[in-house]
C-alpha cells in the first residue's frame, strides 16, 4: 500500500476516494496515528491520509486526485460571464443578468 493524498479536512480525502472508486481504483482511509501527546494538550485535528492498494496504480491514482482538487477549487472562485462580462459568484452555474451557463 502507498499514501496518495493526505489532508486535515477529511471531506476532501472521502471526495479523493470515490474519484479513484470511479477509476476501479481501491483504496483505504486511514487516521494518521498521532505518536505521543505534545505538552499534555491533545491536538484537535489528526491528519488523514488515502492508502492505495495497487502499486501499480499510484501515479495514475495522484494524477487523478491532483486534476480533481484543481476542479474543485477552481468551482469555488467567482467568475467571469462570457456573454455580458457580469462578475458572477462561485454557487451560480449561470449568469443571473443574461443566463449564459458558466462555461469553465
Ligand atoms: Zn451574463
Amino acid at each position: 500500500m502507498r499514501k496518495v493524498y493526505t489532508s486535515s479536512d477529511l471531506n476532501l480525502v472521502q471526495y479523493a476516494r470515490s474519484v479513484l472508486e470511479g477509476h476501479k481504483i481501491e483504496s483505504v482511509i486511514l487516521r494518521e496515528q498521532l505518536a505521543g501527546v505534545v505538552g499534555g494538550i491533545a491536538p484537535l485535528d489528526a491528519w488523514t491520509e488515502l492508502w492505495v492498494h495497487d502499486a501499480a496504480r499510484i501515479d495514475e491514482a495522484r494524477q487523478l486526485i491532483e486534476s480533481a482538487m484543481k476542479k474543485t477549487e477552481t468551482q469555488q472562485q467567482p467568475w467571469h460571464c462570457l456573454g455580458c462580462g457580469e462578475n458572477i459568484e462561485a454557487q451560480f452555474t449561470q449568469c443571473w443578468k443574461c443566463e449564459t451557463e458558466r462555461k469553465y
